[in-house]
C-alpha cells in the first residue's frame, strides 16, 4: 500500500451527518527492531505491518535503542517523534501495578505517543527521548495477565497509561488482539482511550462486552491549539459513536479540565458537541480529571513545548504530595470547587443514563 493511499484526505460531512476523519495516520520516519523483538512472532506481525505501509525495518544488533539524541533538544524531539522502535517489554512491566482509579491494574503494549499535546502526561511519567516504543512480545504480555485476575470478582485493566493505543493501531495491531483476549476472559475486563479516530479495524472484533473504549476530549482552546497530531474533538466522538453502535461499553475522558479564560461557556459547548454526537442509548460513562504537573513534568514539557501557552505557573495552584514526598500541582480548592460543580451540572443535565466514574 503506497503511503498516500492509508490517509483519509477529507473532512467533510457526509450524507448520514457524520464527519469523515481528516487525520493522518502516523507514519514514523524510521523503525528499527531489536533483535529480541525481532524472535518473537508478534514482533514478525508488526514488521509485516510497518512494510506493507511502505516503510522500510532497521535491525539492530543490540537490544538498547540508542542514537536519537540530536544537536539540539528540538532535533532530539522531532528524530524521537518520527521513530518507532519495535522492542521487547522489560522483565519489570510483567510486574504490574494498580492504576486507581481508573482501574485495577495497568499493562502496556507500547511506550511513548505520536501526538503531540503540549501537556502530555506522558513528560512525568516516562523518562528519555520521547521515541515510541511497540512491544514485540505481546503475546507473553497478555498471557501474564491472568495472573491478576481474581476468580470471584471482576478485575479490570487499563492499557493507555504509556501510549495512546490507537494512535499506532495501524502499525502494531495490538490493540486489536488484546480485544480479543479479553474478549475470551470470563472476568477480566479492558479499558483504553484515545485522541485517534481511526477505529473501523475494531468494529467487527469479537470483544464479548469486556472492553470499554473512551475517548479523551476537551474544550476547543485546549483541543484546537494544545493537540497537535491528534484526531479533531468532533472525530473522536465519531469514532466513539461507531464502537458504541457495534456494542462496546464507552466513556468519555475530560481531560485535562482546565481553567482557561472563559471555560464555563467552552465547557458548555463540549457538553453540547458531545450530547450531539452520542446521541444512543446505552452504557456511557465519564472520567473528569483536572490538570496538573509536577516539576518534572513541567521541565520536560518546556523543553517539548518552549512556545506553549499552557499555564505552569505553581503560584497559582495547590500542592499536593504523594506517600512518598513527590509534589504535584493541582488547582486550589475554590477553583477545583467551581470547576467540579459546573462539569457535573452539564454531565448530568445533557446525559441523566451517563456514569461519572470519578473526578480528579
Ligand atoms: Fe500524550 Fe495522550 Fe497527547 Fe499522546 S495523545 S501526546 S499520550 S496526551
Amino acid at each position: 500500500m503506497s503511503k498516500s493511499a492509508i490517509s483519509t484526505p477529507i473532512n467533510s460531512t457526509q450524507s448520514n451527518g457524520t464527519v469523515a476523519s481528516k487525520t493522518k495516520l502516523w507514519l514514523p520516519k524510521q523503525v528499527l527492531i531489536t533483535p529480541a523483538a525481532d524472535s518473537q512472532p508478534w514482533g514478525q506481525q508488526i514488521v509485516a505491518r510497518v512494510k506493507d505501509l511502505g516503510i522500510s525495518v532497521q535491525k539492530l544488533s543490540q537490544n538498547r535503542i540508542t542514537g536519537l539524541r540530536g544537536k539540539t533538544e528540538k532535533e532530539t524531539y522531532a528524530i524521537a517523534k518520527n521513530t518507532l522502535a519495535i522492542v521487547n517489554a522489560p522483565p519489570s512491566q510483567l510486574k504490574l501495578t494498580p492504576i486507581p482509579p481508573s482501574a485495577d491494574w495497568q499493562f502496556h503494549l507500547a511506550q511513548g505517543c505520536p501526538a503531540h499535546c503540549q501537556y502530555c502526561y506522558l513528560a512525568g511519567s516516562l523518562s528519555g527521548v520521547p521515541v515510541v516504543k511497540a512491544y514485540g512480545n505481546l503475546p507473553q504480555i497478555l498471557a501474564n495477565l491472568s495472573n491478576y485476575e481474581q476468580e470471584d470478582q471482576d478485575t479490570t485493566y487499563e492499557v493507555s497509561c504509556y501510549t495512546d493505543p490507537l494512535g499506532i493501531e495501524h502499525l502494531t495491531g495490538s490493540l486489536a488482539e488484546c480485544i480479543r483476549y479479553f474478549g475470551t476472559r470470563k472476568s477480566a475486563y479492558l479499558r483504553w482511550v484515545t485522541k485517534f479516530d481511526h477505529v473501523d479495524q475494531l468494529l467487527d472484533l469479537p470483544h464479548n462486552g469486556h472492553t470499554r473504549c473512551r475517548v479523551s476530549v476537551n474544550a476547543d482552546p485546549v483541543s484546537h491549539f494544545m493537540e497537535g497530531g491528534t484526531a479533531t474533538v468532533e472525530e473522536r466522538l465519531q469514532g466513539l459513536r461507531k464502537l458504541a453502535l457495534k456494542g462496546y461499553p464507552v466513556g468519555v475522558v475530560v481531560a485535562p479540565i482546565m481553567a482557561i479564560a472563559n471555560w464555563q461557556q467552552h465547557y458548555e459547548n463540549l457538553f453540547a458537541k458531545i450530547r450531539q454526537a452520542l446521541d444512543f442509548e446505552g452504557d456511557l460513562t465519564f472520567e473528569l480529571i483536572t490538570h496538573r504537573f509536577t516539576p518534572k513534568s513541567k521541565e520536560v514539557l518546556q523543553t517539548w513545548y518552549p512556545n506553549s501557552k499552557l499555564d505552569l505557573e505553581e503560584g497559582d495552584r495547590a500542592q499536593k504530595r504523594n506517600k512518598f514526598g513527590g509534589v504535584k500541582y493541582v488547582y486550589a480548592r475554590d477553583t477545583m470547587t467551581e470547576l467540579k460543580e459546573f462539569i457535573q451540572t452539564q454531565i448530568i443535565t445533557n446525559f441523566p443514563q451517563g456514569e461519572i466514574l470519578y473526578w480528579t
